[in-house]
């Protein structure tokens, strides 16, 4: 979020400093600001639970004040995802995997994948470009223009199943560059119950991809 204020009064030079809109805001007891030469007022929520604004040097602290006021909502909204985040973080906390894991997961990433994907192409009938496996922290696969695909080799630790529907799912998108019903409806016909897969990424997979380093 970045939102412009028209800012006044004194200018605060050196030293950090922290606001507190008091107990009744159920916001954290003191707020830090970060003044720089930004000519905008910003807030962000860390994954600590600590709350920055960054400031305009000479915005006077009233203004931001009624600036954090106004956005409290929001901020109790992020709060309480960041308390969630560290909840689930304390309860199992994920094991990071090394290099040399993440090398083994990727030499047998490029033994099995390949295989899979020449396994269902002409299921899905259509032909691919390059294999790449690729260790990354936001994605499990993805598939070019020109057909190349990219596999995440974090897909080793995951269900054989799952692998299956991830590979069928970029293949599909050499017919269907995006998320339409026609893409689905590409997808259901090799694997019908996609959707348990799908479920299965954006939960345990998003744990999984918890352990990707570097
Ligand atoms: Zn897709």
């Amino acid at each position: 979020m970045n939102i412009s204020i028209p800012h006044s009064g004194a200018a605060f030079e050196g030293k950090d400093q922290y606001i507190s809109l008091g107990a009744s805001s159920s916001l954290p007891d003191s707020i830090q600001i970060i003044r720089s030469s930004r000519r905008t007022l910003s807030l962000q929520v860390k994954h600590d639970g600590r709350i920055i604004v960054r400031a305009p040097r000479n915005a006077s602290l009233k203004d931001i004040e009624a600036f954090v006021r106004k956005n409290s909502a929001w901020l109790r909204k992020h709060l309480a995802l960041v308390e969630k985040e560290m909840a689930a973080e304390a309860a199992s906390p994920v094991q990071p995997l090394s290099m040399d894991e993440i090398r083994s997961l990727a030499d047998e990433a490029l033994r099995v994948i390949p295989e899979r994907t020449a396994h269902f192409a002409p299921l899905v009938g259509v032909q691919y470009g390059r294999i790449t496996i690729r260790n990354q922290k936001t994605r499990w696969g993805s598939c070019s223009s020109k057909g190349n695909l990219n596999f995440n080799c974090l897909l080793m630790l995951a269900p054989p199943k799952v692998l299956d529907y991830v590979i069928v799912h970029e293949l599909c998108h050499r017919k269907e560059m995006n998320h339409s019903p026609r893409f689905w409806a590409e997808v259901a016909k090799i694997i019908p119950d996609y959707k348990i897969y799908e479920k299965w990424l954006k939960t345990e997979g998003t744990r999984l991809m918890r352990r990707m380093t570097g």
